[in-house]
């Protein structure tokens, strides 16, 4: 036996499905053998859309066959395969072909993160309400949008579906009731009709999305776009200039951000490696000074170019004998002393961070006595 009966109450007729589709034949025990009438699986096109209603998620409708009153659907989500009959768009009565509850829950993840169809295979993920994100310094995060992050093709083991489908959706799967009560050929001989058709699974790994608006203390909004990697928890901005993953970010005076700010120690506003007027060494004191503040195009800072030739009766005042000489600077929040004793050469330098004395090298000493001359 290798077909359903669906109807024979008419005598001289049955009509019945088989692995060609719905037909239409003389009964085996008939004394005149008629030609039978078949009427093919097909494609479906836009028939049959009844047969996807009461499955979670949509499933695909893979052939459709109708003979008079009589329709058919063979209907899958990946290897769970059903189908449904309905007479005269009466309620379908449904028959199992194969089940499958694993590639159901990779249907419905995939309806929920990909499109209506596809089953995903998960190998990591990461959740909505399961991530730590960045902090920009003394700024107010004023807006957050998180949605996942799907990479395809990942390297890995999958994930048990039910697991994903848990984390993914409350929804459950679900299809009509369907017992596997057709008859064993006719169950191979439709399952391998839907298997000439490969279903669309693809294997993916699901991060997170995550853009955020922080708010910095001068009221600039700064839009900000990260990402959680699949199955991690913590986010990372990638540092513009030296790619490093950053969770801790700082923002400069250009709203630039970055993992460490650099300070002028004359305006004591800071900049970043992308900022035009970075903040650099001074050419004589060594002390950083942005490029707003620098006073001289050879680069060094106000209070180094501000350096004069302190009076014979200051002089002590510097700690230096009255064989040396001394030389003084002061801009805002920097001060510069150039002490020289003999041939010895030092500077010493204050600001607000530090205070630093050093000895100037014989290359740099001649330079300098060309800007003190
Ligand atoms: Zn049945
Ligand atoms: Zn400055
Ligand atoms: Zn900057
Ligand atoms: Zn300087």
């Amino acid at each position: 036996m290798n077909w359903l009966v669906l109807d024979d109450s008419v005598p001289g007729a049955v009509i019945g499905i088989d692995g060609r589709g719905i037909v239409d034949r003389a009964p085996d025990d008939a004394s005149d053998k008629r030609e039978e009438i078949v009427s093919e699986w097909q494609d479906p096109g836009n028939r049959g859309s009844w047969a996807a209603g009461d499955w979670q998620p949509q499933p695909e409708i893979v052939a459709y066959a109708r003979l008079g009153v009589w329709e058919a659907a063979l209907v899958r989500v990946g290897g769970h395969a059903q189908l449904g009959v309905r007479h005269d768009a009466g309620r379908p009565v449904w028959h199992g072909l194969s089940k499958s509850p694993d590639d159901m829950n990779r249907g419905l993840v995939g309806a929920t993160l990909l499109a209506p169809g596809r089953l995903a295979e998960v190998t990591a993920l990461t959740r909505r309400d399961d991530f730590v994100g960045v902090q920009v310094q003394g700024a107010e995060r004023i807006q957050q949008l998180v949605v996942p992050r799907v990479v395809e093709h990942p390297p890995g083991e999958e994930i048990p579906p039910a697991m994903i489908r848990g984390s993914v959706t409350t929804l459950a799967a679900q299809s009509p009731a369907a017992p596997l009560d057709l008859p064993e050929e006719l169950t191979a001989e439709l399952v391998r009709r839907l298997r000439r058709k490969p279903a669309d699974a693809v294997r993916i790994a699901v991060g997170l999305r995550i853009a955020e608006t922080w708010r910095l203390p001068d009221g600039f909004e700064l839009p900000l776009v990260y990402d959680v990697a699949p199955g991690k928890t913590q986010g990372y901005v990638t540092d513009e200039t030296t790619g490093a993953p950053l969770s801790a970010l700082h923002a400069c005076r250009n709203h630039h951000l970055t993992g460490a700010l650099d300070w002028c120690t004359h305006c004591l506003n800071p900049t970043c490696r992308l900022c035009s007027e970075a903040v650099r060494p001074c050419r004589l004191c060594q002390g950083t000074v942005c490029g707003d503040c620098v006073a001289t195009p050879d680069g060094r800072c106000p209070a180094c170019a501000a350096l004069t030739k302190v009076g014979m009766f200051q002089r002590g005042r510097y700690g230096v004998s009255a064989s040396g000489a001394v030389w003084h600077g002061a801009a805002t929040n920097v001060q510069v002393t150039v002490r020289q004793e003999r041939n010895y050469w030092s500077l010493e330098r204050w600001d607000r961070y530090d205070r630093v004395t050093f000895p100037l090298d014989p290359h740099t000493v001649q330079t300098l006595r060309g800007w003190l001359a």
